[in-house]
């Protein structure tokens, strides 16, 4: 095999995409990871670094063009670490990202039979986020604010972000040249000096509510009331203005507490015919039109009649119990954040559910003592974080045997593994839809429906 130098520049051919979205090109089967490449592209790199299992390149120049390559269109989509595939036109990305899917759930799951269906993704896949976590700083005495360069903490300044709301955009530009005038300080992490640590917009999809919050170091603050005056100027649609106080030397950004500084304390939103309220701390989805279709999905697979008792895991505010709601006799929800819980009872409450019960803890401890409580699931949900799902209620899952688990999944590969355990367990996993929720980045979701073998 060719031993690979740092330094060394040679012309090479990407063959694959990492879930990371970086381009792959094997030397004499040693894998080289090239930011910013594409396969079917051929590249002229640079060796940044070689380990012993694979190396790190640096593109270069592009000697021939993917077809699916375009130019991105935001002006800090190289140096931000928001979106990663900017350069990938977006049926590249939605092809990418069937291909992640498709390649977890045969290599990891051993399923290479299982239908993993093309992505549901966005007829416009811009301005999507419903929320804003914008940082503010100074650089060169100049106030900044915009998003951090992947893994740092360095701030890219920008205008704009194309996959966050026109408001959101609005008032980060605003503030931020408003803000001297104000006589507001940006806070600097490093000396723990400033005020304005964060700027949080949020915004009802379906009800165009927004709530602004500023994340200040200190409670008081000087010229409250131009600053609340100038977002109202800014952006009209905005019903809540909220402070939030962080004194603390933490990159965490909010603090414990929450102050209302102008309008309501929270916004509502909908999602299909379910509303929420949302604060400014809430849990609540980040794209409300995709949640409809990947929500829609997992009801589809449950495949409810009215007569059944679903369990839904890992429910956060309970947006899909809620969504099941509708069709099943009982949802049961666990989630181990206790505030989500409360959020979830309150939805429930808010939209006339009485079919509905949620209890905080880990889902693994508390299904297996409903199960010995005699509180049985036709229908079992899960949506578990990156992880997948705890072993335990794997083991849980097939020692009670519902006839149907539908998996909601952000990590094709544990999904991949969890299903090949539940496999092997007496399911048969039917099919896999994955849906784009996140387009512009790499992240990718999927629902999986799976039946008890006949
Ligand atoms: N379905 C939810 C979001 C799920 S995200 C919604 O649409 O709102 C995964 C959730 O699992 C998070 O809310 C997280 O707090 C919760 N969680 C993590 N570990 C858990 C555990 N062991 N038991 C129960 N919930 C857990």
């Amino acid at each position: 095999m060719k031993t690979l130098k740092k330094n060394e520049r040679l012309l090479v051919h990407v063959e694959d995409l990492t879930h990371e979205g970086a381009g792959v090109a094997k030397i004499d089967g040693y894998p080289l990871f090239i930011h910013g490449a594409l396969p079917g592209e051929e590249v002229e790199i640079h060796v940044l670094k070689t380990l012993k299992n694979y190396g790190f390149a640096k593109l270069i120049e592009i000697k021939q063009a993917s077809p699916y390559r375009v130019a991105a269109p935001c002006p800090v989509f190289e140096t931000c670490g928001g979106c990663q595939m900017q350069h990938l036109s977006y049926e590249g990305q939605l092809a990418f990202k069937q291909k992640l899917v498709r390649d977890a759930v045969t290599r990891i799951g051993k399923l290479p039979d299982v239908p993993v269906h093309p992505v549901k993704g966005m007829d416009n896949p811009w301005r999507y986020r419903n929320k804003s976590q914008i940082p503010f700083g100074t650089e060169d005495g100049r106030t900044v604010a915009g998003f951090y360069a992947t893994r740092s903490h360095h701030i890219v300044d920008t205008d704009i972000c194309m996959i966050q709301t026109p408001e959101a955009d609005a008032i980060m530009a605003a503030l931020k040249t408003r803000l001297q005038e104000l006589g507001i300080k940006p806070y600097e992490e490093e000396t723990h000096q400033g005020m304005l640590r964060h700027l949080v917009v949020r915004k009802g999809r379906a009800t165009g509510e927004v709530m602004v919050v500023l994340v200040t170091k200190k409670r008081k603050f000087p010229q409250v009331e131009a600053a609340i005056e100038l977002i109202r100027t800014i952006v009209p649609e905005a019903v809540s203005i909220i402070q939030n106080v962080n004194p603390e030397k933490t990159n965490v950004i909010f603090g414990s507490e929450t102050l209302t500084l102008w309008g309501k304390d929270i916004i509502e939103d909908r999602i299909g015919d379910v509303r929420f309220e949302i604060s400014a701390r809430s849990f609540y989805q980040i794209n409300p039109e995709q949640t409809e279709v990947l929500y829609k999905q997992a009801l589809d697979y449950a495949d409810l009649s009215g007569d059944e008792t679903v369990i839904d895991a890992y429910c956060g505010i309970g947006t899909i119990s809620l969504f099941l709601a509708q069709k099943a006799k009982l949802v049961m929800g666990v989630e181990i954040v206790p505030q989500a819980i409360e959020d979830a009872k309150r939805n429930a409450e808010l939209n006339g559910f009485t079919n509905t019960l949620f209890e905080a803890g880990p889902a693994e401890q508390v299904i297996p003592r409903w199960f010995k409580e005699g509180k049985v699931a036709d229908v079992l949900v899960v949506d578990p974080p990156r992880k997948g799902c705890d072993p335990q209620l794997l083991g849980t899952i097939l020692g009670q045997k519902p006839k149907r688990v539908v998996y909601v999944s952000c990590n094709p590969a544990t999904l991949a593994r969890d299903l090949r355990i539940l496999e092997d367990g007496g399911y048969r996993t039917r099919e896999v839809q994955p849906v784009d929720m996140f387009p512009q980045t790499t992240h990718v979701e999927a629902v999986a429906v799976l039946e008890l073998a006949k």
